[in-house]
């Protein structure tokens, strides 16, 4: 499904996977893409990515026709010399290292989100290829490709699109250059190379990854895939001469590299105003997998269905209809005295007494309830004066830029003074 036009504005920059379920989940967007599948339109990649068994992915096939086939993806651990199930800590650690090219025990350098404790991943057997074509095409699609983004508009090479909403599953890096931001966001390249030489032919195991913890052998993991093709992975950047010195025997039919291999998480990556990272590379957090995003691609709807649910709570207190200044404010009264009870509830549950410390175990889901009730009194305050979604954002948005500018105005000179 093509389209060129787009009154809400709403874009998705990106038609990897994360762009698509999210397009597809949220069909008022457009996504702007050169090309569509990103990282699985290469056969060897997609097949190392593994869509995990969880409600979300199930949900995805059965909207999408797909029928359910179950998988396990076994790991092994080469270690000391020996094929092992699993490794303890302190193997784990070694392993973390040699892949993040650090020492062990370095925390500053590496990602502990990397997880190296499963011996098997319950997984849904997947062929991609069907996926994107079934995703392309149920949306709307714009061959094009970003080269500056601004507060408010996409310029690319053949368009440009003012826009409202933003969702942006570039890798982090390039989005930030487009909007001409500098931030600090690492990376670890990774060569991967084709071979039909297998790391381990004596062992009469099954396996279908293996990371390799020793330092002497070069390469980190290994993926067995379809028709006895074996996909190694290296961290660094390598030529086929050096990868051919590394491992001599080693008989490469294809290799290349990927310079953000390995996103090294930053939680500081903010986007701008109306703008939504989505996927690995746009967030730059490794722990985030493409359940993630068929769950954050759902989720655009839960917020409407939450707003919904209060406002049809809210139903039996008032009549939208019907606009009664008097009852309004009376409504409002009630409405902000029962918050400020909630909100006293919620302080109940944490040591905000300083002379009373640590006398209340913190239990965070009774936090949860908490901040839940306070939300529900405060929607419903909303639900009162008739705020629509949109309203909210907008105001959001408005007031946000307001206090961001008192803040560069008053607070930060004052604090720069201060520290002087
Ligand atoms: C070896 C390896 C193993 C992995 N294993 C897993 C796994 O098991 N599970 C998992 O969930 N994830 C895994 N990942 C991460 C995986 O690749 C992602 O989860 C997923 O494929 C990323 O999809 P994406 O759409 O977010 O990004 P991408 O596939 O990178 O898509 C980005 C899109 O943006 C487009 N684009 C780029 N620049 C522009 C521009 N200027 N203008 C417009 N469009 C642009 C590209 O053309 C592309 O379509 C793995 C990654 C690697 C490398």
């Amino acid at each position: 499904m093509n389209s060129k036009t787009n009154s809400n504005c709403k874009y998705i920059l990106g038609g990897g996977i994360s762009g698509l379920l999210f397009a597809f989940y949220n069909p008022d967007y457009i996504v702007i893409s050169p090309e569509i599948g990103g990282k699985l339109s290469n056969e060897h990649i997609a097949g190392t990515v593994l869509i995990h068994d969880s409600l979300e992915t199930r949900k995805l096939l059965s909207d999408l026709d797909i029928p359910l086939r179950l998988k396990t993806h076994v790991i092994k651990y080469f270690i000391d010399g020996k094929l092992k199930d699993a490794v303890n800590l302190q193997e784990t650690d070694r392993i973390i290292s040699k892949k993040m090219n650090c020492a062990p025990n370095n925390n500053l350098n590496k990602d502990k989100t990397l997880s190296y404790q499963d011996n098997y991943i319950p997984i849904l057997d997947i062929n991609y290829q069907t996926l994107i074509s079934k995703l392309e095409k149920r949306i709307h699609i714009i061959k094009d490709k970003a080269i500056r983004i601004t507060s408010d508009e996409i310029i690319c090479e053949t368009g440009r699109f003012p826009y409202t909403q933003l969702i942006s599953t570039i890798p982090a890096p390039v989005f930030w250059k487009l909007y001409q931001q500098e931030k600090k966001l690492e990376a670890l390249p990774i060569t991967f190379v084709v071979s039909r030489t297998n790391p381990l032919p004596d062992q009469k195991i099954i396996w279908d990854l293996v990371y390799f913890g020793d330092k002497k052998i070069p390469y980190t993991r290994v993926n067995s895939m379809k028709n006895g093709i074996f996909l190694y992975e290296f961290t660094g950047k390598y030529e086929k001469n050096e990868i051919k010195k590394l491992v001599p025997g080693l008989k490469i039919i294809n290799h290349w590299y990927d310079h953000y291999g390995i996103v090294k998480s930053n939680l500081n990556n903010i986007p701008p105003p109306k703008v939504r990272f989505l996927g690995r590379f746009a967030t730059w957090d490794h722990r985030v997998k493409i359940q993630e995003v068929i769950k954050q691609s759902i989720t655009q709807f839960d917020f409407v269905s939450v707003w919904n649910k209060q406002k049809d709570f809210n139903l039996n207190f008032f009549d939208f209809n019907v606009q009664d200044i008097d009852k309004q404010q009376v409504l409002t009264k009630d409405f902000a005295l029962r918050l400020t009870d909630e909100v006293h509830e919620l302080l109940s549950k944490i040591n905000w007494k300083t002379e009373e410390y640590k006398t209340v175990q913190i239990d965070k889901s009774q936090i949860l309830e908490e901040w839940i009730d306070v939300f529900k009194y405060w929607l419903g305050i909303g639900n009162v004066w008739g705020f629509s979604i949109e309203d909210f954002f907008t105001e959001f948005w408005r007031k946000s830029k307001i206090i961001d500018n008192r803040y560069k105005k008053f607070i930060k000179p004052k604090k720069q003074a201060d520290a002087t």
